[in-house]
């Protein structure tokens, strides 16, 4: 139809994204820690299938129901227009453009759930407009990003009518009211406008070119935000920890040769803990569950991913791009209290329930604990409660702080002997 107006387009569209794509997989290789993930195929596959695909943790809460199935139409639609948008930059350069096996009965059947999808996705949209401007959830901030995706997805959709319902209304494409409902209805709008063929033609091809735009726009923007989680989600939950429930990374303690311990730079994280802190959502879900935020102490977990993040993109160009000296100046760089302050590591309970509640598998305890393990193994930094209590514990054998010549006050009147006054005992209680 339009090769070289179409090549182009997608040539300059996939470079933009290979070199995004290129500093992001970079930052991730950078990562230090080992964090092997590849045990329990069978697991995996099936959390893909459980969590991703069939979008559970968004659903299983029951006031986040309906904006659980929103997401859930956004994110199917999503699965089932791919195949629309391969279909459509390939019939740039043949009109007749099908994916292998599309061209009948099955492409029937695609046509209609991608009709169907169409309005499910531009419903889903219009669901979480309305939600920002009136329900507005506490865990949730309102961004000018989420607006921007929101107009873009539902734009996608209106090109896609638009392109679908003129090629129909000029006869290019021959459907089937009952396998492209959507397509057909917008056909029946455009013939109700009474458009000249010619301005059917120009609106429906400036939709079709505006729709691959916006496809390859869109694309190259989610590395950018939140909505990198669109393209990291699913390896996530597939690479989830499963390791028994609470379970920590042990410390070896023994081993001489190690000269650090826990984590103090944004390179000893893991890969994992890098595809972690690029798949947040930002949907506040931990943050909302999170003991410690709502008692209010300086740690919200949300928050905590955000700011690591932040930093981590911040500095990206000077990581992957930078001289020795720009990579050693980030690198170096302590991440207490630079960019996460001690305060908020210490708030953290342990208790899991922002991981329970995240529905792409991000952890946290891990994190918070490699980095107090920092804290308290080379640099001697304890949270200001339990400094008094360690103290305590040095100079005196308890916590409480009680002299050694009060130790046996507690049995004054009592009657029970110490063992200066009884040598030969059968059982020793020992205070
Ligand atoms: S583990 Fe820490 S961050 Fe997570 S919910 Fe509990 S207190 Fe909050
Ligand atoms: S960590 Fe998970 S629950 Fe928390 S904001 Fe990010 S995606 Fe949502």
């Amino acid at each position: 139809m339009y090769p070289v107006a179409v090549g182009l387009l997608l040539l300059l569209g996939m470079a933009a994204f290979a070199y995004t794509m290129n500093n992001r997989i970079a930052l991730i290789r950078m990562a230090k820690g080992k964090d092997w993930r590849f045990e329990k195929l069978t697991d995996r596959v099936k959390a893909l299938f459980v969590y991703a695909f069939g979008q559970k943790r968004m659903m299983n809460r029951k006031r986040e129901f309906w904006s659980g199935l929103w997401h859930a139409f956004i994110f199917w639609g999503f699965c089932v227009l791919s195949i629309r948008t391969v279909t459509l930059f390939g019939q740039g350069f043949d009109p007749g453009f099908h994916l292998p096996g599309f061209g009948g009965a099955l492409g029937n059947f695609y046509n209609l759930n991608k009709d169907i999808f169409t309005v499910l996705v531009f419903g889903g949209c219009i669901y979480f407009l309305i939600r920002r401007f009136i329900t507005m959830p506490d865990r949730i901030s309102i961004s000018a990003e989420g607006w921007a995706i929101l107009f873009t997805i539902m734009s996608l959709m209106i090109t896609e009518w638009l392109y679908d319902g003129g090629q129909i209304a000029l006869g290019n494409h021959h459907a089937d009211p009952l396998w492209a409902p959507v397509g057909t209805l917008a056909a029946k709008v455009i013939t109700a406008f009474g458009w000249q063929p010619g301005t059917t033609h120009a609106v429906s091809i400036s939709s079709y070119f505006i729709h691959l735009a916006l496809v390859l726009g869109f694309l190259n923007f989610l590395p950018y935000g939140k909505h990198f989680h669109i393209i990291t989600a699913l390896p996530n939950v597939f690479m989830r920890n499963l390791k028994p429930y609470g379970a920590l990374n042990p410390i070896n303690l023994e081993d001489e040769n190690i000269t650090t311990f826990g984590i103090d730079k944004i390179n000893e994280f893991s890969w994992k803990d890098v595809m972690d802190m690029y798949t947040c959502t930002e949907c506040g879900r931990c943050t909302s569950q999170c003991p410690a935020y709502n008692t209010d102490k300086p740690l919200n977990p949300k928050q905590f991913l955000i700011e690591m993040k932040d930093f981590l993109v911040h500095h990206s160009d000077k990581i992957v791009n930078g001289n020795e000296e720009q990579k050693a100046e980030v690198l170096g760089q302590s991440l207490v209290p630079q960019v996460i302050d001690s305060e908020i590591l210490w708030s953290c309970t342990t208790c899991r329930a922002c991981e329970e509640a995240c529905p792409v598998f991000i952890e946290y305890v891990q994190k918070i604990v490699d980095m107090r393990r920092h804290l308290v193994l080379m640099r001697g930094e304890f949270p200001a409660e339990a400094q008094a209590t360690l103290r305590n514990i040095e100079n005196n054998g308890n916590p409480w702080g009680i002299g050694f010549d009060e130790r046996a006050n507690w049995a004054k009147g009592l009657g029970v002997p110490t063992l200066a006054e009884k040598p030969e005992v059968e059982v020793l209680y020992w205070v």
